[in-house]
């Protein structure tokens, strides 16, 4: 009898995983309690697949010899408590997929920048001529690649949730960007449990792989002294100091791995903001330990076109910058997009709260914001935080009317910025839809 596999969750991972096992000859079973995507129905169906969607049909999943899960299936669901119970392993589709490649794996993991900081270096990769697939939270999933696409190398964004149920995988190259608290409800609102997720990135690392991480970043420093990495590293900071390998110095970007030093000038750099200088910094340590030229790196840094939803410049209008950061779901991003603005500011936050501290933004907000715009269906949190601290606070309902007050408060020369610090489940369907709303009304002024 064929040994028994069991997808749970058929998104973008679960139906990869599935075809990667159908390909190495597993019973194959995908079961998904919420509807399917015809898309994936298609691709599961073409191949002789068996799934469900809707339920979690037990007496078909307590025969697996290994689940593969969705990252976004919790711990706490009644059919993971089941199979931790019945003693049946639960591994992620990376590290499924891991065991049957002998690729080189770039990982890279943070609470902010992994998307950013992930589609950088592929795009640096690829211009310069490797082979090399996007996986992760980004492009197809990993174990799609390998059962039917397969290349020489990954550039892979992985979340904690899918560092979770990982154990043998090894990434050679890993990044780590930064911790801060996020999506803590997983974690039993235990920051370590968090962080412990985070660290898996290093785990099964030697000497000869590489682990590159921001240096300032206090949680990281200091699970390094505590967890000494095997691999070798490479930190990466604003300043110079003892060991740290990519830093700026005299406006120019400064890289030294033991394949020489590799520098350009600061202002060349396509990603604007001390956040993205980080992301470039770490992009441009991984490329210099790919063997990648000087002048490639140089040229791709300064040519990415960024990605959606961050930091996106969408008009000039009447002498106003209008730019769209919807992705920035959490404070800490919030930080970073104002303070990359040289203008006056009219922000526009809210949403769905994941039990933010505002207090991070207070002294940036009262530096740099005209006024506030509060986009939600419950902005009380904001009011009690923010009232009697700016001037003009004004709330919203629709993303019309966020665009239209923000309109009439800015004056010339001021930039228009969404960066809610908040989830968009209240009023938008996802992040992409408050972005692309933002961008439509803004483009119709
Ligand atoms: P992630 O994939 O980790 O969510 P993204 O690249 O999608 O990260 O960026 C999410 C938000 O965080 C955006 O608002 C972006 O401007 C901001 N951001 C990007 N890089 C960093 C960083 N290194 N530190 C803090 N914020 C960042």
């Amino acid at each position: 009898m064929k040994e028994r596999i069991v997808i749970l969750g058929a998104g973008e991972s679960g139906t990869g995983a599935a075809i990667l096992a159908k390909a190495k000859g597993f019973d194959v079973f995908v079961s998904d309690a919420s509807a399917i995507k015809q898309k994936y129905k298609d691709m599961l169906d073409c191949r002789g697949i068996r799934w469900e969607e809707g339920r979690h049909t037990e007496d078909e999943i307590l025969l697996a010899e290994e689940v593969i899960k969705s990252p976004g299936i919790p711990d706490s669901a009644p059919i993971i408590k089941k199979l931790i119970q019945e003693n049946i392993p639960i591994i992620s589709e990376i590290e499924f997929a891991g065991r049957y490649t002998d690729a080189t794996m770039i990982c890279i993991t943070g609470s902010n920048g992994k998307t950013t900081t992930t589609m950088l270096t592929y795009h640096i990769l690829k211009e310069a001529g490797l082979d090399v697939g996007l996986a992760g939270n980004v492009g197809n999933s990993l174990a799609l690649q390998v059962a039917e696409n397969p290349h020489g190398c990954y550039v892979i964004e992985l979340s904690s949730f899918q560092l979770d149920n990982m154990y043998d995988f090894k990434a050679d190259i890993a990044i780590l960007l930064n911790i801060t608290p996020d999506h803590l409800d997983r974690y039993g609102y235990e920051m370590q449990n968090y962080i412990d997720s985070k660290f898996r990135i290093i785990q099964n690392q030697t000497k000869e792989d590489a682990f590159i991480f921001w240096n300032d970043d206090p949680v990281i420093a200091r699970e390094i002294t505590k967890r000494r990495p095997a691999a070798t590293l490479y930190p990466f900071a604003l300043n110079h100091k003892e060991g740290v390998k990519g830093y700026v110095q005299n406006e120019k970007i400064v890289v030294e791995t033991n394949k020489g030093i590799f520098m350009m000038e600061q202002d060349l750099l396509a990603l604007t903001g001390t956040h993205n200088l980080y992301n470039s910094l770490a992009s441009g340590i991984a490329s210099r330990l790919m063997d990648i030229h000087d002048e490639k790196i140089r040229a791709s840094l300064s040519d990415f076109a960024g990605v959606e939803h961050r930091l996106e410049r969408v008009s000039r209008i009447k002498g106003v910058d209008y730019v769209n950061d919807s992705k920035a779901t959490n404070v800490n991003s919030c930080w970073y997009a104002l303070k990359s603005m040289s203008t006056k500011v009219v922000l526009i936050l809210g949403g769905v709260d994941k039990g933010n501290d505002y207090s991070e933004i207070e002294e940036v907000v009262k530096e740099k914001v005209r006024a506030l715009i509060l986009l939600g269906i419950d902005n009380t949190k904001l009011h009690n935080f923010f009232d009697g601290k700016i001037t003009f606070i004004e709330d919203a309902r629709s993303m019309q009317e966020a665009v239209d007050k923000s309109y009439n408060l800015a004056q010339k020369g001021d930039t228009v910025l969404l960066s809610p610090c908040c989830a968009s489940f209240d009023l938008f369907t996802s992040y992409e839809d408050r972005g692309n709303q933002f961008k439509t009304c803004v483009l119709n002024l």
